[in-house]
């Protein structure tokens, strides 16, 4: 089935909402004093949530901050950015996360995160995110979630939710390998990929899905992934585009723009963000790839992982004034 229009009610995003100092120097932990920059609003469903309104889509927010600056920091960015807020929950005890980031040489990161021990961790079912659900359109799902067992049970209540009033639901899988031998862990992803419509996984991300080693080649991965009644499959290729595939229909490759990358983080959650938002207004699959694949590519020429993300004209007039990968995978 197509994703569930725009009318139907916001995209909403549940998990996490941080701050991010980002290392202006490339290098190897945070063993010294270094040169950062930030804070800048940051989180995976967070990045997503604001590409997906910056570019005309319905969409709201559910997740807690602490009652500090870096908190305001994230609900202000989000306000002006016309995310609803509403389901946004503050913690009166615990601070905002944070994540502290530095690019190696080799392109690899080091991190020092406050994640699920800071306010995020603590999201809870509150009256104000039952008011959100209730009228949402189409849930997106972010993989880090699954780990943690108290907001897998929000995700699962949420995406039952939406579904029974017609809405859909989209996965990015975000999924180490680890991730899957923890069994628990495992149960979820496949609880989570029964309930999906739109997949967004990116590298090895659509063979761990599929639970299949690479050499079975895409093909058997997308069509065992159909088979469990995903309908739309959308793979993320870093500096070579993306492709989608349709339960019925071909597969569509879009290359990627040609960009000099600076900070690479968000650019899948702008990359979902945009295609989501897009597919819900109607746009064709070709043409919301494109946007998509604008989206990521314009979100890394900037430091900070939404600070990239496009409105509708700036996505035309980078797309307008970018060269394409010509040949590609
Ligand atoms: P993340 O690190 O945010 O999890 P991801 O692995 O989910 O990212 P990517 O494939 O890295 O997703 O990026 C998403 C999309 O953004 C790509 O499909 C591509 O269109 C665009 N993109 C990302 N990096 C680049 C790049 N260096 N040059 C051009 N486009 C890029
Ligand atoms: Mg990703």
């Amino acid at each position: 089935m197509a994703l569930a229009p725009d009318r139907l009610g916001p995209t909403i995003c549940i998990g996490e909402i941080l701050a991010e100092v980002v290392a202006t120097t490339v290098g190897s932990g945070f063993a010294e004093p270094i040169p950062m920059l930030g804070p800048f609003p940051s989180g995976a469903p967070t990045s997503f949530i604001v590409q997906c309104s910056r570019i005309g889509g319905s969409a709201a927010m559910i997740g807690a901050v602490g009652d500090d600056a870096f908190g305001q920091l994230n609900i202000d960015r989000m306000t002006r950015e016309g995310v609803d807020v509403s389901g946004v929950n503050i913690d009166p005890d615990l601070p905002t996360g944070t994540a502290f980031v530095r690019y190696r040489p080799d392109g690899t990161r080091d991190f020092v995160f406050n994640l699920w021990t800071s306010a995020a961790g603590r999201l809870a079912w509150t009256d104000a995110v039952d008011a959100v659900v209730s009228r949402a359109g189409h849930l997106h799902v972010g993989g880090t979630l699954l780990g943690v067992p108290a907001l897998w049970s929000m995700v699962e209540c949420a995406a039952q939710r939406v579904r029974a009033r017609g809405g859909t639901v989209s996965f990015d899988p975000n999924m180490r390998k680890e991730l899957q031998s923890d069994r628990e862990t495992a149960a979820r992803v496949s609880a989570m990929l029964a309930m999906t419509d739109l997949l967004l996984p990116s590298g090895e991300e659509l063979f761990l899905a599929a639970e299949m080693p690479q050499q079975n080649g895409e093909e058997q991965a997308i069509k065992h992934l159909f088979s469990l009644g995903i309908s739309e499959i959308v793979t993320k290729r870093g500096a070579q585009g993306s492709t989608a595939y349709q339960v019925a229909g071909d597969a569509t490759h879009a290359p990627a723009f040609v960009v000099e990358e600076i900070d690479p983080t968000g650019a899948g959650d702008c990359f979902g963000g945009a295609y989501v938002a897009t597919r819900r207004l109607g746009m064709p699959v070709d043409q919301a790839l494109i946007y998509a694949n604008a989206a990521g590519a314009r979100n890394v020429t900037r430091r900070g992982p939404m600070e990239g993300a496009g409105t509708q004209g700036e996505l035309d007039a980078f797309m307008a004034g970018t060269e394409r990968v010509t040949c590609s995978t």
